[in-house]
């Protein structure tokens, strides 16, 4: 098991050693080290398991420290960052040659975002590197969104856990990149869409796709728990019902006929921030139960709704289909 606590001095200490520690943002966990330094970002690969044509988003605090790091600031996406940052979303600039290759798997863009957490903010802003930090799981698995989610998965890979509590958001971040004139939506996420277009107009969107890197977060399966989820309800059970041995993740009411700890509502009162908050935690919980598969129902399409589809959609893709 890692140290947890809130000790922002002592995830400092580790990080200036080149070692690699997780962090609470608003968003998910991340597993950070130093953005600039090839062996920590390494470890960070190493220790999540993670393929390296999947580049890493690089954390920090101003955008003055931003500009250190890329070559280019498009108009639109510093109208975005003053928006929005700090908070869950992330721009794809193009980045000076300080950004090690590793960290964008080779891309020319590299991914950034300030993060709206004051732990990791106090962090970044008493270091003189930025924090490269995906999500501190395993490569494929839910993302974590407390300090016990990444303690059970990595604790016994990295010395320290930085305690910032449940994260507020609790989906990763919306990613946004720039083509010409164009707003170009990567991945969706905790930054709804809507919000995004009344500062830049109307976005496109990058259709997914299983292998190419420049379709971040797009790997068809992701985000996925042990037990098989479906998104159909005659898909799992064709005619019948198995309530027994189904965990239901559900989004705003409970349904009769089913034990009731084998159901999970994401929002009593269907508020889509609550849902993508409870989302991940939910997932997990429905994965430890005694159960041999999840059956989730598509929340509405609208809002964070749907980053939380998004998300659910690779949760429930198997290779075998
Ligand atoms: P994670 O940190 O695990 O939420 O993953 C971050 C996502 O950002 C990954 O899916 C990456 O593929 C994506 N990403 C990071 N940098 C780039 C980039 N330069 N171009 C495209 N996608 C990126
Ligand atoms: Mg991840």
């Amino acid at each position: 098991m890692a140290i947890t606590g809130n000790q922002v001095s002592i995830a400092k200490e580790f990080l200036l050693k080149g070692e690699v520690v997780a962090v609470p943002t608003e968003t998910v966990y991340g597993l950070a080290g130093n953005a600039l330094d090839e062996k920590a970002v390494l470890l960070i690969f190493e220790i999540k398991n993670r393929p390296s044509f999947d580049p890493l988003i690089v954390h920090t605090d101003s955008l003055e420290k931003v500009k250190t790091f890329v070559s280019d600031l498009p108009e639109k996406a510093q109208r975005l960052a003053e928006h929005f940052w700090p908070g869950p979303l992330t721009l794809l600039l193009q980045k000076k040659s300080i950004v090690p290759d590793l960290v964008t798997s080779g891309l020319d863009t590299v991914a950034v975002r300030i993060p709206d957490h004051p732990l990791i903010l106090e962090l970044l802003r008493s270091l003189e590197f930025p924090l490269a930090a995906p999500s501190a799981n395993p490569f494929g698995y839910i993302s974590p969104t407390t300090a016990a989610h990444v303690n059970a998965q990595l604790g016994a890979k990295i010395p320290y856990i930085l305690d910032g509590g449940e994260c507020e958001i609790g989906i990763e971040s919306t990613i946004v990149g720039f083509e010409d004139e164009d707003v170009v939506i990567y991945r969706l996420g905790g930054l709804a869409i809507d919000e995004i277009e009344r500062v830049v107009g109307k976005v496109k969107m990058m259709p997914h796709s299983s292998s190419d890197p420049k379709a971040p977060g797009m790997l068809k399966s992701h985000y996925a728990p042990r037990k098989p989820l479906f998104l159909n309800y005659k898909e799992a059970f064709g005619e019948s019902t198995q309530a027994e041995s189904t965990g239901y993740l559900l989004f705003e009411n409970f349904i009769c006929g089913v034990p009731k700890e084998n159901q999970r509502v994401l929002s009593r009162t269907g508020d889509m921030r609550e849902a993508a908050h409870n989302l991940f935690a939910y997932l997990r919980e429905l994965d430890a139960l005694p159960v041999e598969r999840i059956l989730a129902e598509r929340p509405p399409m609208k809002g964070l709704g749907l980053a939380i589809n998004d998300r659910l959609q690779r949760a429930s893709f198997s290779e075998e289909e």
